[in-house]
């Protein structure tokens, strides 16, 4: 792995501080040092009209779904899901699945995120794809067996070969986890199995919880209790549970996962789209000490996956349900899209900051961006309103994932991204078509 020397960075920012004209320097994946005057025998950047932070972490996605993006819209949630969505995805090949998740990874890379906790199907072509552009996946086969027994332990199969798959490519890009889908997906036993693998195996476990009142009012029915009590009573309530969407929690499920240390994905773009509910309280899940970070949601239910739009949705909608505009500032949405996202998909590293020994996850733009003016230079507060309020569609001129450059002047460092949006469309032609 070459050394890389970001040369006069004239901001760097992360949630916790802002320097100036400082040299970044990054070795075996990791910041080594930051100073002035340092210099290599390897790569070196000219940085001196760059703004340097950490990457953005991309808490939900599920990126093969580049494939259906705009192919279906305006539908609820559950008729999106049934009507459209499952019918074609039961068409798709893992090559298709490869390729889509290839598009959506270049699309995030380029705005800046380093990676993404991912849950669909043949995820191990999701992790060639994302290894090829020297991007992050916590990725998860998602599964469900709709309450028939006889598929129960076969799904279960999958998930731990799966798990065991991904482990097995031995790359610092991937980490395995486990994707029960939902509790209206997954019956009970299920759900018990990937808790008792979760703990084996010391490994996360993404699922959708809460995500409309419907599922809630269904698991009611169906057990008597609400979601996070079920999935804490089938011992997917700890420090190793990341729940996706949160919208229809009550004060008992916030005690819960307060007090088993589970962490929570905001969608809130997906959220409004689908209507799911736009009433996921990020100001009350961080009052309350409950993790919590931000996604995008799938391409088909954004349709976007954009880290600046994902900020600013999420601050807006804060607002606009506690009717006070001063509910969450810029810099804490900044730091769940940032350092929060790192703590709760990667315990064991340091990351989300940019400080010596950190892990070196870097985006770089442009400060003549328009949507960057005015630009008060000693002013750390005033360029993360700008990040989180002005700079939707902003792209990275370099983005650095794990010490190597995947992104370099605009166009992706590994890859050539004509084949892959040639590879893509034909893809997407072959899945109408058979449609
Ligand atoms: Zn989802």
């Amino acid at each position: 792995m070459e050394e890389i020397l970001l040369k006069n960075c004239k901001l760097i920012l992360d949630a916790m501080r802002l320097r100036k004209n400082q040299d970044i320097l990054i070795r075996e994946g990791t910041i080594e040092e930051i100073n002035e005057g340092l210099s290599t025998s390897g790569i070196s950047i000219d940085c001196k009209n760059l703004l340097v932070i950490p990457c953005f972490f991309n808490g939900h996605t599920h990126s093969p779904m580049s494939l259906l993006r705009g192919i279906a819209e305006d539908l609820p949630l559950h008729k999106w899901l049934e009507e459209k969505v499952w019918p074609l995805e039961k068409k798709l090949s893992a090559e298709q699945m490869y390729i889509g998740a290839k598009l959506s990874g270049m699309e995030m890379l380029k705005s800046g995120f380093s990676g993404c906790a991912d849950m669909y199907f043949n995820m191990d072509y999701v992790a060639k794809a994302f290894i090829e552009l020297n991007f992050r996946g916590v990725l998860c086969e998602g599964i469900f067996d709709f309450f028939d027994k006889s598929e129960t332990d076969k799904k279960a199969k999958i998930a731990l070969n799966m798990h065991k798959r991904l482990n097995s490519l031995n790359s610092k890009l991937i980490k395995s986890s486990f994707g029960p889908h939902a509790t209206y997906t997954c019956s009970r036993e299920l759900l018990e199995i990937i808790a008792e693998y979760s703990l084996e195996y010391n490994s996360l476990v993404q699922i959708h919880v809460a995500e409309t009142i419907e599922e809630q009012n269904q698991c009611i029915e169906r057990y008597g209790i609400r979601e996070v009590e079920l999935l804490d009573e089938v011992g997917l309530c700890n420090e190793r549970c990341v729940y996706a969407h949160g919208n229809w929690f009550n004060e008992k499920e916030y005690e819960l996962m307060r007090k088993r240390n589970a962490a929570v994905v905001q969608n809130t773009i997906s959220n409004l789209k689908l209507a799911s509910g736009a009433t996921a309280d990020l100001k009350r899940l961080i009052s309350e000490g409950i993790r919590c970070c931000l996604g995008t949601d799938g391409p088909a239910s954004n349709n976007s996956l954009d880290p600046f739009e994902m900020m600013k949705f999420s601050s807006l909608l804060q607002k606009h349900i506690h009717k006070d505009p001063s509910v969450l500032s810029s810099k804490d949405i900044f730091r769940l899209a940032t350092y929060e996202a790192y703590k709760i998909f990667y315990p064991e590293l340091k990351g989300g900051l940019i400080e010596k020994s950190y892990v070196a996850d870097l985006a770089l733009y442009d400060l003549n961006e328009i949507r960057m003016k005015p630009l008060i230079l000693d002013d750390g507060q005033h360029i993360i309103n700008h990040l989180v309020y002005s700079c939707s569609g902003m792209k990275a001129k370099y983005v650095i994932v794990n010490g190597e450059i995947s992104v370099f002047d605009y166009k992706l460092a590994k890859e050539n991204e004509d084949e892959i949006i040639k590879k893509f469309e034909k893809a997407f032609e072959d899945l109408i078509i058979n449609f």
